[in-house]
Formats: structure tokens, C-alpha cells, sequence
């Protein structure tokens, strides 16, 4: 088997390497390591968890560590699509070097120019970057990026999915022709295949094992799910999602939620956090300090579910996720394998829970396909929800939802909905109203409540421009209604 020690690494990175643990080089680090020590380009197919970080980092450290930066001149490049994912790259580097007198900055949304200049003006040896905010650095004169040696490009498929190759291939062209290129996918997309044919210069390919192959220690099962009626499902799917990380009871330490939009997470999360559920978001949209603080809080096993989309969790090493949720089936089937990664690292168990509901059934397929094994199918918990003798009805978090799903009439629901209102940890009512909110898709009104803000009340709205309806609404009438009502009459 080969060591580190066969690699020609620099002695102090070996050391850092022993502190941090590491006996031996994983697949990725084996193959693409000596290669990039030669100072050949290299092609690496390896997704997250591979080891694919320190693949790149360490020889570019040992390649770095002759010679000094000069003022705005940074001597490497290190591309990466998200922020997390960046921050991610910086921190390998600060284990790595610490036996080194290496300088880096980290070029990222959300960060003040100020400290980032600072930084770049004093010169670095590696810069970690995402595409827009390196452009940003460049477009404002404050950076030179004809000094790059190493240019490293992770996660080139997410690029791709995110649209920031036009920004890869301008980054290309302002570095300089004799750079070395170090080119990390998860697949080779054809697009990804032109860059690399147009960018690299006859790279060592370094291809390791699929993901989807090598997670047999994730238990994956699927929901397949379909609401009582249209306008409910997305409620529903909300309730099934708790039933789901209920039933798992004490084996869920912690899990990521994945949701495929943005809106999603923010919805999930917020319905989560109402039914007593120890749950934050996580995606691009959000505040950088609030994304950092959310992602320490998981780490540090402060907070148990992260709800997130796949850009925000791509790439996040977050090495003792019991289970992954999979609210919605993902529209790339390789975004599947990534997200049940999360689970299941370092060889230990993991379990990965999705619900599917009808419109996402082409993809679930595709899913299966990739993998080339059959999901094992559950049953809805939902519908044992709703007979009565249930344990499930006795869960404290579920009992007398607003998102209760029972097929009874809906009179009956929507009495019993009111008798169980007094639920200890949830205001149950304005729950669900808060996350339609949110959703902006229009929930029942309760039937005995007048809307105080009329502006949501589309529905009503629509009504009262018949007369007859009007009349019929007796004493419910929003009074804006009445009052073009009696306008008219008038008229
Ligand atoms: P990555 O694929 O770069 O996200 O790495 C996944 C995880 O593997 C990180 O927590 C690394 O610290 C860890 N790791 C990287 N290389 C090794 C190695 N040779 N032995 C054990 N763990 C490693």
C-alpha cells in the first residue's frame, strides 16, 4: 500500500498530514498527487469526501513552499463554486501549512472588500476564490493574476450548474499559458469536456469510484407520496417530512433536509422550527455571518437539522450526519448521489429518506438508474395518521397539526382543527397561515376567522365581484367587500 512518505511531499506537510491523522493516501491523493509534483496538469473525476482537497493542496503546498508572494501578484488559484465550499478549501489549507510560513486570502461574497484588499496589497501564495468575487478584485485594479502558477478549478460541475464558466474561462485567459491546471469534477459533462480539452495541457486523468457506488453503508428508502388534494400537498409533504424524522426517533442525531429552491428551505425550515423542531436554512440567498453561524452551529452538533439546498451543502464536510431527508426528489440524478453522501462518511451507517411525489417520478427513475439499485418504497405514515389508533397520532410534535391530513369531510376537519388547538408548542393556526405565507400559495381560511390582512385574501377577493356569493357570506364578509357591494348597489 502506497504512504505518503512515497509521494515526495514536502517533510513538513508530511507532518501536518500525520497530525491530522491520516495513515495512508486515499485513491484520489495516490493517483493525482505525483502527478501534480512533476508539474503536469491533472484531471481529477472525484466528487466530495474522495479526499480530493488535500489532493490538490498538498503538493501545491510543497510546490509553493519555494519562493515568496509578491504585493497583488498571488502566486496560486483556487476556484471554487460556493462560499462554504471555499471557506472549506481555506481551512484544509490552514491544517496543512501549519508547519509552513505560507500566506492565503480568502475571496468571497459577503466579506468586506476592505480586509480582502489588505491582504492581496501585502501579496499571498494562495488565493481561494469564488468566480464572481475574484472578477470583482480584478475589475476594481486591485489584482494581478499574471503571477499564478497553480490554478486549481474544484468542483467544475457545479460551476457549470451555476453558470460560472464564462467567468472559469476568462479567469483562464487572465492567468498566465504556462500555469500548471489542476481540474477537479464529479462528472465530464460535455461542457466540461471542452474546457478541459481547450484549458489543460495534456493532463494526467485521475478517475476514482462513483459515489453511487461505494455508499453501501447508507440505508436509502422512499416515500412515495400524493396529498388529498392539490392545494394541501405542499403541507402535507411538510407533515410527512416530521412523521418521517419521527419515526426515526432516536438513531436522527442530526440530519440535512434538502429541498430543491431556495423558497423551499426557507418554508421547511420555518414550518420545522414552528412544530418545536431544532431546524435552520441554509442558502445562497442568506447573509454570509448568518450562513457561517448556522453551518458552526451543525458542526458543533448545536443544532440537529440543517435544511438546505444542494449549492449551500455541496461540498460540506460535515463528517457524522446521521441521516439525509430528501423533502424533494433532485432534478440531476447526480445531485442524489452528493446529498446521501452527507451521510454514511468515514465508513460509518447512515440513512437517506426521500419523498417523491407524482410529478417527480421521471426523476426518481433516472435516480435509480444511475445508482442501478431499487430504492426500497415505505409507507406513508400519513395515512396510518389517520387511523385512530395510531401511535403516530400520539406524537407530541404532530398531534393536532394544522397540517393534519385525515380524509374526513371537511366540516369535520375543520371542527376538530379548532378543538385541538391548544397545543403546547405550536399556535397551530397562525402556523400554517405564517408558512403560506411564505409559500404564497393560498391556504383554507378558517372558516370562523376574518382575515385581517385583506390583501392575502385572493379567493374572497374573487368572490365579492358576484353579488349573490356576496350576500351569502353573511356575517364573514371582509369589509372591504362590503363595502364595493354597497357602492354598487348604490350605483
Ligand atoms: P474531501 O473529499 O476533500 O472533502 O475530504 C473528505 C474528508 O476526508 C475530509 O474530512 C478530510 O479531512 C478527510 N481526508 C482527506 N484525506 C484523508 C486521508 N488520506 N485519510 C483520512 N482522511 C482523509
Amino acid at each position: 500500500m502506497t504512504k505518503f512518505s512515497d509521494l515526495k511531499l514536502d517533510p513538513k506537510v508530511l507532518k501536518a498530514i500525520d497530525d491530522a491523522g491520516y495513515e495512508s493516501p486515499t485513491p484520489i491523493q495516490e493517483g493525482a498527487i505525483p502527478s501534480a509534483l512533476e508539474g503536469r496538469d491533472v484531471l481529477g473525476i472525484a466528487q466530495t469526501g474522495t479526499g480530493k482537497t488535500a489532493s490538490f493542496t498538498l503538493p501545491m503546498i510543497t510546490l509553493l513552499a519555494k519562493g515568496r508572494a509578491r504585493a497583488r501578484m498571488p502566486r496560486s488559484l483556487v476556484l471554487c463554486p460556493t462560499r462554504e465550499l471555499a471557506a472549506q478549501v481555506a481551512e484544509n489549507f490552514d491544517t496543512y501549512t501549519k508547519y509552513h510560513k505560507l500566506t492565503k486570502a480568502l475571496l468571497i461574497g459577503g466579506v468586506s472588500f476592505k480586509e480582502q484588499d489588505r491582504l492581496i496589497d501585502k501579496g499571498v501564495d494562495v488565493l481561494i476564490a469564488t468566480p464572481g468575487r475574484l472578477l470583482d478584485h480584478f475589475e476594481r485594479g486591485k489584482l494581478l493574476l499574471t503571477g499564478v502558477q497553480v490554478m486549481v478549478v474544484d468542483e467544475a460541475d457545479r460551476m457549470l450548474d451555476m453558470g460560472f464558466i464564462p467567468d472559469i474561462e476568462r479567469i483562464f485567459s487572465l492567468t498566465p499559458f504556462t500555469r500548471q491546471t489542476l481540474f477537479f469534477s464529479a462528472t465530464m459533462a460535455p461542457e466540461i469536456e471542452r474546457i478541459t480539452n481547450t484549458f489543460l495541457s495534456n493532463p494526467a486523468r485521475v478517475e476514482v469510484a462513483r459515489q453511487a457506488t461505494a455508499s453501501e453503508n447508507i440505508e436509502q428508502v422512499v416515500m412515495m407520496f400524493k396529498g388529498s388534494r392539490k392545494d394541501r400537498e405542499a403541507s402535507e409533504k411538510r407533515k410527512a417530512l416530521r412523521m418521517l424524522i419521527d419515526s426515526e426517533g432516536d438513531k436522527c442525531t442530526n440530519a440535512i433536509i434538502f429541498c430543491n429552491r431556495k423558497m423551499d428551505v426557507d418554508i421547511v425550515a420555518k414550518s420545522l422550527k414552528k412544530y418545536g423542531y431544532d431546524a435552520a436554512p441554509i442558502h445562497g440567498d442568506l447573509d454570509q455571518s448568518q450562513r457561517t453561524k448556522t453551518l458552526d452551529g451543525f458542526r458543533e452538533g448545536d443544532l440537529r437539522f440543517l435544511v438546505a439546498s444542494d449549492v449551500a451543502a455541496r461540498g460540506l464536510d460535515v463528517p457524522s450526519v446521521s441521516h439525509v431527508f430528501n423533502f424533494d426528489v433532485p432534478s440531476h440524478a447526480e445531485d442524489y448521489v452528493h446529498r446521501i453522501g452527507r451521510t454514511g462518511r468515514a465508513g460509518r451507517d447512515g440513512k437517506a429518506v426521500m419523498i417523491c411525489v407524482g410529478r417527480d417520478e421521471k426523476n426518481f427513475d433516472a435516480i435509480e438508474k444511475l445508482i442501478q439499485k431499487q430504492i426500497t418504497r415505505i409507507d406513508n405514515p400519513l395515512k396510518k395518521d389517520a387511523a385512530p389508533a395510531q401511535a403516530d397520532d400520539a406524537s407530541p410534535t404532530d398531534a393536532a397539526t394544522p397540517e393534519n391530513t385525515s380524509d374526513k369531510p371537511k366540516r369535520t376537519r375543520t371542527r376538530s382543527r379548532s378543538r385541538k388547538s391548544a397545543e403546547p408548542k405550536v399556535d397551530a393556526e397562525a402556523a400554517v397561515q405564517e408558512v403560506a405565507a411564505v409559500e404564497n400559495t393560498p391556504q383554507p381560511a378558517p372558516q370562523k376567522q376574518e382575515r385581517k390582512d385583506n390583501s392575502r385574501s385572493r379567493s374572497n377577493r374573487g368572490r365579492g365581484g358576484h353579488d349573490n356569493k356576496v350576500v351569502g357570506m353573511g356575517d364573514h364578509l371582509p369589509g372591504f367587500i362590503a363595502m364595493s357591494f354597497e357602492e354598487r348597489r348604490a350605483g
